[in-house]
């Protein structure tokens, strides 16, 4: 890990988690690419890790790389597989030394009342949202606990305090993933480790674009219509959180100032959960 610091030794504070080594599940878009821009920005090497198209990968990996002066590595595990959950911070820590934040961010969505929800959604959605965070965790504990210190923050997602209807699987797994945030901040409570969730209220991304057209079909209302009645409805705030937001949030939270911040789950959410 020595090659990763500053040659004088001592990170700026603006580069904190320089000689750190972040891997960020689901991080090719959305919140997790904003969440390993904002790591890499503060000195971090940083694996990105999500499905879709290698170039779009690359291209994101040379920009984060390039533009903070970080070693930066793409790996294509697909986190609904728990053997390749394990595989993606074996690899991560065989390459850059070891792993001292995991983000678990990667997330799917599908939106149905329970009685049409598919049961291969309902598979998809447990092992994406919640088993990938166990595996994952569960790989990155040891080398955290024997070296004292690491940091899990897992996005879950204000559907992880309250519920709403035709989301069944995304609401029980982001209710587990709470569960599984508090077990792990005990497990780990001695040894330097904390592990901490944030709970992001409506941000735009394209899960929710993809939600926002697919309700707007749904109810034959205009996409405006339904981000304002549905979506913005729920945010007093009336605004969707912004990635940065979340980032700076995810970010806080990995940071030596959170160090007593452990079991937490931290709401990002424009007071919806307020309610
Ligand atoms: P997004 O669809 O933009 O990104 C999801 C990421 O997960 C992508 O990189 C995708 O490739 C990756 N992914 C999906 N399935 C995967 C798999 N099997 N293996 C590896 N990677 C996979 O979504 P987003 O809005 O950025 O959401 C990120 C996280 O934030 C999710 O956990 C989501 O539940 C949570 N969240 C989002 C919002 C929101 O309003 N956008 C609100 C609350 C919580």
């Amino acid at each position: 890990m020595d090659s990763l610091h500053t040659p004088s030794g001592r990170a700026p504070a603006a580069r904190e988690f320089e000689g750190r080594v972040a891997v960020v599940t689901g991080s090719t878009s959305g919140i997790g690419l904003g969440i390993a821009e904002a790591l890499a920005a503060r000195g971090a090497a940083v694996v990105l890790n999500g499905l879709g198209g290698r170039e779009e990968a690359e291209v994101a990996r040379r920009r984060l790389a390039e533009a903070h002066g970080v070693p930066v590595l793409y790996d294509a595990a697909d986190m609904s597989r728990g053997g390749e959950v394990q595989g993606l911070v074996e690899r991560s820590a065989a390459a850059l030394g070891a792993v001292d934040i995991l983000v678990n961010n990667a997330g799917v969505q599908h939106v149905a009342p329970i009685e049409d929800f598919p049961s291969e959604r309902w598979e998809l959605i447990l092992a994406v949202n919640l088993s990938a965070v166990f595996h994952a965790t569960r790989a990155v504990l040891p080398g955290m606990k024997r070296r004292g210190w690491g940091r899990v923050v897992n996005i879950a997602s204000a559907h992880g305090l309250v519920a709403s209807p035709f989301k069944s699987a995304y609401v029980a797994a982001k209710h587990g993933v709470l569960g599984l945030t508090k077990v792990a901040a005990l497990e780990a409570a001695t040894s330097g480790v904390t592990c901490n969730a944030v709970c992001p209220g409506y941000v735009w991304t394209p899960l929710v674009a993809g939600q926002v057209s697919a309700q707007a079909k749904a109810h034959g209302l205009t996409e405006e219509e339904v981000t304002q009645e549905i979506f913005l409805k729920e945010q007093p705030t009336r605004r969707f959180a912004t990635v940065e937001e979340i980032s700076a949030a995810t970010a806080f939270l990995c940071s030596e100032a959170a160090a007593s911040i452990t079991g937490a789950a931290l709401p990002v959410d424009g007071g919806w959960t307020a309610h």
